[in-house]
C-alpha cells in the first residue's frame, strides 16, 4: 500500500471552489483513490501543524504538493521538515505553482523562477522521455485547451529527466515534467494545474500524476540504509566487539 498525502495551501478561494468544489486537493485525491494500492489523505495549510507534522511525513510515501499565493505562510521549520523527509526517502510531486514554494526551492537549490502569463492558452504537451516510467500509457502528445503559460527560462538545476515538454499557443516552451533525486527521495515537478482551468480532470494529467506517485514513492530498501540527515554516524551494523 502506498500512503499518499495530497496537500494544498487552500484557504478562502471562491475561484478555485468554482472549478474544484472543496479545493483541488479533493479532486486529486478522488482520482488517486480509484487505485486499490493507494491510501490517500488530504491536508491544507490551515490544518494543525500546517498538516505537515514530522510524524505525518514519516508515514507518507509520497507527498503531492500544490501551493501558490501562500508560500510565505509556510513556516521555515515546516518547510525544513518536508525537505528533510525527502532526504530520508519520502517522494514528492510538486504541482504547478509549487515551483516557488520553500520546499521546492530548498530541495533544488534554485530560485524556481520562470516566465509567466496568466491567460487561458492552449498548451500542447509532448513526451520527451518515452521510456521513463512516468510516461507509460501516455500518448506521444496531448493538448490542454486552457492552461496558464509557464515558459523558459525555468531556473532549475539540470533535471534527471525531462519527461514532458510543453508548447503554448503564445509561442513559449517549457520543461513541463522533470525529475530530480535528493538524498534517498525522488522528486517530480509537473507544470499544468492552474486552480481555475480544470487540468486535474484531464485523463492524461491524472495518468501522469498516478505514474509519478508510483515512481517517486518511498523505496523501502533504501530507507533501511543510514539516513543522510543523521549528523552523527551510527555504529556499523556488522561491527563485533
Ligand atoms: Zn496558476
Amino acid at each position: 500500500m502506498t500512503n499518499i498525502l495530497v496537500w494544498n495551501e487552500y484557504g478562502n478561494k471562491p475561484a478555485e471552489d468554482a472549478v474544484y468544489p472543496g479545493g483541488l486537493h479533493k479532486a486529486i485525491a478522488a482520482f488517486l483513490q480509484k487505485n486499490k494500492d493507494f491510501s490517500v489523505t488530504t491536508a491544507t495549510l490551515d490544518d494543525e501543524g500546517c498538516g505537515l507534522k514530522k510524524e505525518t511525513l514519516d508515514k507518507t510515501d509520497v507527498l503531492v504538493y500544490w501551493a501558490h499565493c501562500r508560500h510565505h505562510e509556510l513556516p521555515d521549520d515546516v518547510a525544513a521538515a518536508v525537505r528533510d523527509a525527502v532526504h530520508r526517502g519520502m517522494g514528492v510531486v510538486f504541482l504547478h505553482s509549487a515551483h516557488k514554494s520553500k520546499p521546492f526551492m530548498w530541495l533544488t537549490g534554485s530560485s524556481g523562477s520562470l516566465k509567466w502569463r496568466e491567460a487561458a492558452e492552449r498548451e500542447r504537451i509532448w513526451v520527451t522521455d518515452p521510456t521513463h516510467p512516468i510516461a507509460q500509457g501516455l500518448p506521444e502528445t496531448f493538448a490542454l485547451e486552457h492552461e496558464e503559460m509557464y515558459g523558459e527560462y525555468f531556473d532549475i538545476p539540470k533535471p534527471d529527466s525531462v519527461i514532458f515538454t510543453g508548447w503554448f499557443e503564445g509561442g513559449n516552451v517549457f520543461r513541463s515534467g522533470v525529475t530530480f533525486t535528493r538524498g534517498y527521495g525522488k522528486i517530480f515537478y509537473f507544470q499544468p494545474g492552474h486552480e481555475t482551468f480544470g487540468a486535474f480532470y484531464d485523463k492524461n494529467v491524472q495518468k501522469i500524476i498516478e505514474n509519478a506517485v508510483r515512481f517517486t514513492k518511498r523505496n523501502v530498501l533504501l530507507t533501511q540504509l543510514d539516513c543522510p540527515n543523521e549528523t552523527e554516524s551510527k555504529e556499523p551494523i556488522a561491527k563485533k566487539s
